[in-house]
């Protein structure tokens, strides 16, 4: 079976993904964590994440595979690349690589593949628009901008909102992660490949008052496979 969450960034779709994944024994796919390994290969290799060719070329001859326990570790052309997608620097550049048509063509192949062994939560901004339109169960998922900036400045300091473990934040650092979420979420939703927003069928969950537990219930209780496949995994 399919899964598909998509939602703005900051929306606790990862960690809700791999959640509801571990618990579901489903795969769990970040293909957001694809588009960032493309951007990261093209810095490294000098080339400009503008340059709408050579990054296609770059994407298309990428692989990119998850590896290690819930497929924590991405790996793109051989090299462990897990923490240096998470750079600001990666992150400005992934924007104009992530709007280029014949990067999403590559990766969105790369992703049906992966969809093709079976069963598959798969998390990003256009999996049940574009990606799996035929998916099981379709969640968007979102929350308030400030929500979200605040569940990541925490998250950036070492602590967790979902899990109740609270952490000082700078107010500054937090106000700097907001307005990178507002500029990343306006470009997300007006590029023309493939723009955010929910597929009609989707589920939509706004998580900004909620738990993270609560999210994964909910989400499990949208499906009675997922629910059954919960309850097996328990037993
Ligand atoms: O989800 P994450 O923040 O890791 O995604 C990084 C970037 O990749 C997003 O800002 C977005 O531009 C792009 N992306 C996308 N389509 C997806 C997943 C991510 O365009 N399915």
């Amino acid at each position: 079976m399919i899964v598909a969450i998509d939602g703005p960034s900051g929306s606790g779709k990862s960690s809700v993904a791999r959640e509801v994944a571990r618990r579901c024994g489903l795969t769990y796919l970040d293909t957001g964590a694809m588009y960032r390994s493309v951007a990261y290969l093209c810095l490294e290799r000098g080339v400009d994440p503008e340059d709408d060719a050579r990054t296609a070329e770059v994407a298309r001859a990428a692989r990119i595979e998850f590896s290690g326990e819930g497929g924590r570790r991405v790996v793109a052309d051989g090299e462990d690349v897990t923490e240096a997608i998470r750079t600001a620097e990666v992150e400005r550049a992934v924007s104009p690589v992530s709007a280029n048509p014949a990067v999403r063509e590559a990766m969105v192949a790369q992703q049906r593949r992966v969809g093709e062994t079976g069963d598959v939560v798969a998390e990003g901004r256009d999996i049940g628009t574009v990606v799996f339109p035929g998916a099981d169960v379709k969640v968007f998922l979102t929350a308030s901008p400030e929500a979200r900036a605040r569940r990541r400045a925490v998250q950036r300091q070492g602590g967790d909102l979902a899990r109740g473990r609270e952490v000082a934040v700078d107010a500054r650092a937090e106000r700097a992660i907001l307005d990178d979420l507002v500029r990343r979420d306006a470009y997300d939703s007006s590029r023309e490949a493939s723009p955010l927003r929910p597929a009609d069928d989707a589920a939509r969950i706004d998580s900004s008052e909620m738990g993270f537990d609560e999210v994964v219930d909910a989400i499990v209780a949208l499906s009675p496979e997922l629910a059954a496949r919960a309850g097996e995994a328990r037993a």
